[in-house]
C-alpha cells in the first residue's frame, strides 16, 4: 500500500463547490468514447487506485478526520477484500453520478441503472443516520462509523442526493477544458462561469486561443 502522503488524490483542487461534485472530479480527463453515446466515458486519469486513496481525498475533503483517516487506512490493512469492494462501490457511484450529471448538462434523461446505483448507496447510508437533540436543537449525525470502511460513501450519497433534489440543476457545469471534464455549480451572478479552474483549464484555453491568433497570423480584437 502506498504511503499516506503519496496520494494525489489529497491534492487535488476541490472546485465543484459540492462534496459529490468534487468526488466525480476525482478523475483528470474525461472524453466520451463516441458521439453517440455520451453517457459512455472513457476514465483518463483516475485519482483513485487504491482503497488508501479513497480515504487519503476523504480526509482531504474534510468527510474524515486525520485520526479517523489513519484508523480506516489500518482496518483497511486488516480486511483487504472488504476495502477493496469498498473502492469498487466508489468508484461505480462516482460513474453513476457522473453520467446523471452529464445527462443534466446535456437535456437528457437519466439512466435507471445509475439511479437505482445512487439509491443503493443512499439506502446503506441511511440505515448510519440517526436524528439526535442537542442544545441549540435536532441534528442528523452517522453512527456505527467506527469499522465502517465505507463510511466516506454515506457522505457523498447524501450529498449527491442533496444536489439532485434541492440545487438549482440548471446552475450545474461541465468544465469547456478540452478533456477535462470536471463538474461545478455556476454561482456566479451572472452564470458565466466556464472552468473548473481559471488557472487551469482557463489559462490552457487562453494560450491555445493565443497559438491559434499567431498560426493564422491575423489581427484579431482580443
Ligand atoms: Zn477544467
Amino acid at each position: 500500500m502506498k504511503a499516506v502522503e503519496a496520494s494525489a488524490a489529497a491534492e487535488m483542487k476541490l472546485v465543484g463547490g459540492r462534496l459529490c461534485l468534487d468526488f466525480i472530479n476525482t478523475v483528470d480527463g474525461r472524453k466520451s468514447d463516441s458521439p453517440r453515446n455520451e453517457s459512455r466515458s472513457i476514465v483518463l486519469g483516475d485519482k483513485l487506485t487504491e482503497y488508501s486513496d479513497l480515504v487519503e481525498w476523504s480526509r482531504h475533503a474534510g468527510i474524515v478526520t486525520p485520526t479517523e483517516a489513519e484508523r480506516l487506512i489500518q482496518a483497511s490493512k486488516r480486511n483487504t477484500r472488504e476495502a477493496r469492494d469498498v473502492l469498487d462501490r466508489a468508484i461505480a457511484l462516482r460513474e453513476a453520478l457522473y453520467r446523471i450529471c452529464k445527462a443534466i448538462t446535456t437535456g437528457r434523461r437519466p439512466q435507471t441503472l445509475d439511479l437505482d446505483t445512487v439509491n443503493d448507496e443512499l439506502l446503506r447510508a441511511r440505515t448510519h443516520e440517526r436524528l439526535t437533540h442537542e442544545a441549540n436543537g435536532f441534528t442528523w449525525e452517522w453512527v456505527s462509523t467506527e469499522a465502517a470502511l465505507d463510511r466516506m460513501l454515506w457522505s457523498i450519497a447524501h450529498s449527491a442526493a442533496e444536489l439532485l433534489t434541492t440545487a438549482d440543476l440548471s446552475r450545474l457545469r461541465e468544465c469547456s477544458g478540452e478533456e477535462c471534464g470536471w463538474l461545478f455549480e455556476d454561482t456566479s451572478r451572472n452564470r458565466s462561469r466556464q472552468w473548473c479552474d481559471m488557472q487551469d483549464c482557463g489559462n490552457l484555453a487562453k494560450v491555445r486561443r493565443y497559438r491559434t491568433r499567431l498560426r493564422g497570423g491575423k489581427k484579431t480584437k482580443r
